[in-house]
């Protein structure tokens, strides 16, 4: 008898999320815009401390408009770290800029010391620097926007993974001059897609609201100077936000539960190690991730898949990717090795003691 399925980290609905699509049709701001883009930008800022926040289509745009309004053009250098997801780094390709990657540390998140190498070792000057907190858990922010400001290199902070994560309970997208946040349906809580772009300069965040909607100048007749990006979010989908940001320390809560889970049942096998958090921060445990130092990873996640659980490897390190084969990269093995026996393990904040209990007798079971 197949058992129900227990995924990585599907959307959670808080039960409000009707409630408010049915004022949004009752209204018929089914689009462009409307009163819940704004809320949404609000509760965001309310959440983070952001002090500007623009509402977009997805991550990915919203890197790509921080790029555009840092003035990134063809053949500038952007530095990014090496293991993250492809969305983080994608924008730069996009602008016709060159990547250079740099290896994680202890962290798992980008070594400041390779960075400062990278800096040293670069072609020319960098612009700007691509952090990501890599699920969810807080990059070595103290000493990577010191770098950045001694440097003169801009920072932005990739936290697509990472909303209400933080250091110092500073949160994450605060440390950096500009920062994304996902609702993709994976994330810690999910407008079925969609992002947000936030920075402390207004400036940048009112030009990345014209570049979205299509940079049209301010005149009756459609009027363009500069080339401009369809990433606007609608009122719809932010109707969705709203009602998933009045749970979100819930789902924070539960997904540092159902890590503190999986340690408790999971610490007595020697070959595991799980993701760390770096000192003074409180990370959200996107996921709960870990390295196995003996088993193959594959093992285990055919194992999982045999009992209808889906888990993950690691993200594929940039420098690995055949798209990215001609980029240079700042390296010392440690995300490749990461990545070669590493996985990911459901954690979505809708999931029961008893899911968590499942996938670790299978865990127990392997190893
Ligand atoms: C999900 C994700 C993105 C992309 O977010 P979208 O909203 O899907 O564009 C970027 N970077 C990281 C690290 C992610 O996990």
């Amino acid at each position: 008898m197949p058992r129900d399925r227990i995924y990585l980290s599907p959307p959670h609905m808080s039960g409000q999320e009707q409630t408010y699509i049915n004022e949004v049709f009752e209204s018929n701001y089914i689009a462009p815009l409307g009163a819940f883009v704004d809320r949404f930008e609000e509760s965001i800022k309310g959440y983070t401390g952001a002090e500007n926040a623009v509402a977009l289509c997805s991550a990915t745009a919203g890197l790509h408009l921080a790029l555009r309004v840092l003035g990134i053009e063809k053949d500038d250098y952007i530095l990014a770290s090496s293991f993250t997801f492809i969305g983080s780094v994608n924008a730069i390709l996009y602008q016709n800029a060159k990547p250079i990657f740099v290896d994680s540390d202890e962290s798992w998140n980008i070594s400041p010391k390779l960075l400062r190498k990278a800096i040293e070792e670069a072609p020319k000057k960098p612009k700007a620097l691509i952090i990501t907190h890599l699920y969810g858990q807080l990059c070595k922010v103290d000493e990577l926007v010191a770098i950045c400001k001694e440097e003169g290199i801009y920072l932005i902070e990739d936290a697509a993974e990472s909303l209400g994560a933080s250091f110092k309970q500073k949160q994450s997208g605060t440390f950096g001059d500009m920062a994304v946040y996902s609702f993709n349906g994976n994330k810690i809580l999910t407008t079925s897609g969609g992002g947000m772009l936030v920075s402390h300069n207004e400036e940048w965040i009112e030009k990345a609201k014209f570049l979205s909607t299509q940079s049209k100048e301010d005149f009756l007749h459609y009027e363009h100077k500069e080339v401009g990006y369809n990433y606007r979010m609608s009122n719809v989908l932010a109707a969705i936000g709203v009602a998933q940001m009045e749970v979100l320390s819930k789902r924070i809560e539960r997904r540092r539960e159902i890590f503190g889970l999986y340690k408790e049942q999971l610490s007595c096998i020697e070959e595991i190690t799980f993701m760390p958090g770096i000192a003074k921060s409180r990370g959200n445990r996107w996921l709960t991730t870990l390295t196995l130092s003996k088993t193959n990873p594959l093992k285990v996640i055919e194992a999982l898949e045999k009992e209808n659980i889906e888990s993950r490897p690691l993200w594929k390190p940039m420098h690995m990717q055949p798209l990215f084969k001609d980029a240079i990269s700042v390296l010392d093995g440690t995300s490749k090795r990461l990545f070669e026996c590493g996985i990911c393990l459901p954690s979505g904040s809708s999931m029961s003691d008893n899911d968590v209990q499942r996938v670790c007798t299978v865990l127990k079971g392997v190893l």
